[in-house]
């Protein structure tokens, strides 16, 4: 697991630190390659170094927009030297293997700070760079990355207590962090272009879900915080008329989160209370998941009591999330992801609701809402809130913090450890009941079809009474639901009663030690069960 210090290539935007980094490696014998202005840098501090376009015969072109992007460089980075077949092309090629990875990227966000033109931005996306991090990140194997000019104090103690050598543990973490880098880097050009580039966030709406949007759950962690609060507003009262309340906001420019009072706007009806703020940093989120082009949700107590999609009228998702619980919805919230329309807006006439967000209102759909004094009508930036990648929750003196759960189904991880298969159409409802269950308090179980949810049960310290209580509320047909649990099944039981239920369709994470009994009752009852891998605990 000991990997010798041999061969390093180095490609430095920031060149801090790059004296001792040479110092420290040439004394271990470290052949130095390196890119343009990088290579003109090590020399002029004195030591030995090997100009990239010397090894692949090719000059740096359109302006170093090509430097490093050639096979002599990347089978040098991404060659197994254990395995024979990457042995015999490396001898027919004349490839040579790096051991190390030093390179810090185009510094596009001091060019976004320093208001460069949208020229400049786009030349201020690296790629060769990424390029080189992701390789040597997923050799990390045989290879050292180092992204970051305050990880060379940490590699060279541990190189250097290893003898020249480095140690697989030190490579994955430089590997983890590599990747996060790559990560976050992407996030702020991609969001930077958005802007930039006048997209109009209903034509994003039409591009597909993002795929790979669990990338934002690994995203930086603020690691070193010392926050600051700010009193932003008084409150009328708190969860209950006899406590008081106010609102802080979290003072910190490190900490780039978009403050939830300050991007609502409540333009009609009382003020927003303590118990609306909660519930519609909740109803914000979970109607953040749906893709569909009409979402809605309905929420009671930061629980969600309704979910419903539709391809046609969003006053035809808003009846789904209804319907599959017409008495919760009293003094709830509504959260949309398009505009109220008229008709969306007479349905939601007929019931006492306390808050309803949206990103717009149609004029017509307004002038009917507002007949009613108190109902407070919000607007929120549907694409802001999945901007937030930290969680706080207070408690008596601090605060717990942690990333967002901003882990969507991957379709390319599920298992399939039961006989039966789910077909297409369940797939759909298999993603939008463990979609549901997410955003519902532990033990949580939820009954959906493809457009809505049937029933929601949660806060339960049991899963085999959250099972129950869930089949229990159902009032719509069962026909085609699919049941999602938050967490694995710990004993075979629940199947006893889902079974019962006729419910032919599971998902849930898996990773009991009782899986082969849970998967052994489902077999047997010819129900079908998905494993996500993925656990959703919310407390
Ligand atoms: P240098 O200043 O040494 O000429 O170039 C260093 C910078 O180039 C580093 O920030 C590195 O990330 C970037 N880089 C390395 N290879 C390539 C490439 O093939 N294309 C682009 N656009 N950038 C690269």
């Amino acid at each position: 697991d000991l990997i010798s210090v041999r061969r390093a290539l180095l490609s430095l935007s920031n060149k801090e630190g790059l004296k001792e980094l040479c110092a420290f490696l040439t004394q271990y014998g470290c052949e130095l390659v390196a890119t343009s202005s990088t290579y003109k840098a090590i020399k002029e501090l004195g030591f030995l170094c090997v100009s990239v376009d010397s090894i692949t015969q090719f000059p740096e072109v359109l302006g170093g927009r090509v430097k490093t992007l050639h096979p002599k460089i990347f089978g040098g980075i991404l060659c197994r030297e254990s395995l024979d077949s990457d042995r015999q092309d490396m001898q027919t090629q004349d490839i040579k293997p790096f051991d190390i990875v030093v390179c810090n990227l185009y510094p596009f966000q001091n060019a976004l700070a320093k208001g460069a033109s949208p020229e400049d931005l786009i030349e201020n996306i690296d790629i060769g760079g990424v390029s080189l991090l992701r390789a040597a990140a997923k050799n990390h194997a045989f290879v050292s990355v180092l992204c970051d000019v305050s990880d060379y104090e940490y590699f060279k103690e541990n190189v250097s207590k290893n003898n020249g050598q480095t140690t697989i543990s030190l490579r994955k973490e430089l590997a983890v962090k590599a990747l996060r880098e790559t990560a976050a880097y992407d996030e702020i050009i991609s969001s930077t272009l958005e802007k930039s580039l006048e997209i109009e966030n209903n034509l994003l709406s039409k591009i597909g879900p993002i795929r790979s949007e669990n990338i934002k759950s690994i995203d930086s962690f603020p690691e070193n915080l010392s926050l600051s609060l700010v009193k932003q507003q008084s409150l009328r009262y708190g969860e209950n008329p006899h406590q008081k309340a106010s609102f802080y906001r979290i003072a910190d420019s490190n900490l780039k989160e978009v403050c939830t009072l300050s991007h609502l706007k409540c333009f009609h009806g009382k003020e927003l209370s303590y118990n609306n703020v909660l519930d519609i940093e909740h109803a914000i989120k979970l109607i953040s998941e749906f893709k569909e082009n009409y979402s809605a949700v309905i929420l009671k107590h930061n629980t969600p009591c309704g979910v419903g999609v539709s391809l046609h009228s969003i006053a035809e998702a808003y009846e789904r999330a209804f319907e599959s619980d017409p008495v919760s919805p009293f003094g709830g919230i509504v959260c949309i992801n398009s505009e109220v329309t008229l008709d969306l807006a007479k349905k939601l006439s007929e019931t006492f609701l306390e808050v309803v967000i949206a990103p717009h209102f149609t004029e017509d759909s307004l002038a009917l809402l507002q007949k009613k004094k108190n109902l407070r009508l919000v607007t929120f930036n549907p694409e802001l809130p999945l901007a937030n990648k930290t969680i706080f929750t207070h408690v008596q003196g601090g605060f717990l913090a942690q990333s967002a759960n901003n882990i969507v189904i991957d379709w390319n991880k599920i298992t399939y450890p039961t006989l039966i298969k789910p077909t297409d159409d369940i797939l759909k409802a298999l993603t939008l009941g463990m979609t549901v269950v997410k955003h519902v308090r532990s033990n949580a179980i939820v009954l959906a079809n493809q457009y809505q949810s049937l029933s929601v049960a949660g806060g339960f310290t049991n899963r085999v009474d959250a099972v129950e209580q869930c089949l229990k509320k159902v009032r719509l047909p069962l026909e085609n639901a699919v049941l999602a649990s938050d967490a694995f099944f710990p004993f075979p039981d629940s199947i006893e009663m889902i079974k019962e239920s006729g419910v032919k369709y599971i998902i849930q994470p898996g990773g009991s030690v009782q899986d082969y009994e849970v998967i052994k009752a489902c077999d047997k009852y010819g129900i079908s069960m998905v494993f996500t891998g993925c656990r959703h605990f919310k407390h």
